[in-house]
């Protein structure tokens, strides 16, 4: 598969697009220098290449470091989602009826800078098939489970090779039904999008579906939008989650034109979700009047198929949650 890069200056030198981020990085204040010290910049440099990085934007917003990352407001946590209490076993959650997610690596092709796993990614996860096999028996073991669901990290960050040799050991479980990807990957590293993959998850007897994290329209490049396509071409539902971000997306003609180009690209709208309170990424709250107020704007623009459900994630709860209409 192709690795992920630590995006580093040396890579695709004198592209003029590098360059001009070569130019943001060497301008960063001592507080942005200090956000990419506990949580480094790191991107592909095909991506690099597409972004003009010398204006402020959707997509330099989300990936270079910012000195607003140091500032911790109260509530913030380091584990918004109490993932490390809800842990039965390593590197397995089961907070949902029917669900188990796996997170079968901490590594991701790119740091996005409100990701509220930002803190966790020194997590020790079962590496070898045998460090997976408590969770393979706890699955086994439990007969309401119909979906494993592969997260991270970025799943697709692993070799399909070691992706296929998990997913036949799932499948070897009667009662599992279905096995759900969540990735960056389609967007940020489309090249990862190989038939090499479509194999395996044609090939096995779970159904399968892949979750596509995207946040905004410019993200989704042609290449970007050729890989969908061939995952939907392949056979596989492609859905939609995105993160509701301000300075990013939290405006209507920014959504409307994410939702349009995802189901032209035959992309099914999934989950909006509300930003979890990760201390270093308050700068991108939405309130939650303001999130309601763009939702109602989005249903009246697309088709009812184009709009994503608004969730936030709280912990504890049987299921994500929607917003109470009248905040
Ligand atoms: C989000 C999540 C799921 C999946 O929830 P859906 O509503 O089915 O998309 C499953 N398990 C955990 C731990 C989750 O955080
Ligand atoms: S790809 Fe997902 S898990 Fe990785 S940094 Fe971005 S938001 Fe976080």
């Amino acid at each position: 598969m192709t690795p992920f890069f630590q995006y580093t200056a040396n890579d695709a030198q004198d592209h003029p697009v590098v360059n001009s981020l070569n130019d943001r990085l060497r301008h960063l204040s001592p507080e942005a220098r200090e956000a990419a010290r506990q949580f480094p910049l790191r991107i592909p440099p095909a991506l690099a290449m597409r972004i003009p990085w010398e204006v402020d934007g959707p997509l330099t917003r989300q990936f270079l470091p910012a000195p607003e990352e140091l500032n911790h407001a109260p509530g913030d946590a380091i584990d918004p989602l109490r993932e490390r209490q809800a842990q039965g076993l390593p590197g397995m959650l089961i907070k949902y009826t029917g669900r188990a997610l796996l997170k079968v690596t901490t590594e991701c092709a790119v740091h996005c800078r409100f990701c509220f796993r930002r803190h966790l990614r020194e997590e020790p996860l079962p590496r070898r098939l045998r460090d997976w096999e408590p969770a393979l028996a706890a699955i086994a073991r439990d007969h309401t489970l119909k979906e494993v669901i592969y997260s991270g990290g970025d799943p697709l960050t692993l070799s399909d090779r070691r992706l296929a040799r998990l997913t036949a050991r799932l499948a070897a479980i009667p009662h599992l039904t279905r096995l759900r990807i969540h990735t960056r990957m389609p967007v940020v590293t489309p090249e990862r999008v190989q038939d090499s993959l479509l194999d395996w998850m044609k090939a096995t007897r779970l159904t399968p579906l892949l979750v596509v994290h995207v946040n905004h329209a410019d993200e989704l490049h042609p290449s970007a939008r050729a890989a969908l396509e061939k995952l939907v071409e392949g056979g596989i539902p492609v859905l939609s989650q995105s993160v509701l971000l301000k300075g990013i997306n939290d405006n209507l003609e920014a959504l409307t034109r994410l939702y349009e180009t995802l189901i032209d690209a035959r992309v099914i709208p999934y989950y909006l979700h509300m930003l979890d309170p990760v201390a270093g990424a308050g700068h991108f709250q939405v309130s939650d009047a303001h999130a309601l107020r763009l939702m109602a704007g989005l249903q009246e623009r697309l088709p009812g198929y184009g709009v994503p459900r608004l969730v936030r994630e709280e912990p504890g709860a049987r299921s994500k949650t929607g917003l109470p209409s009248k905040p």
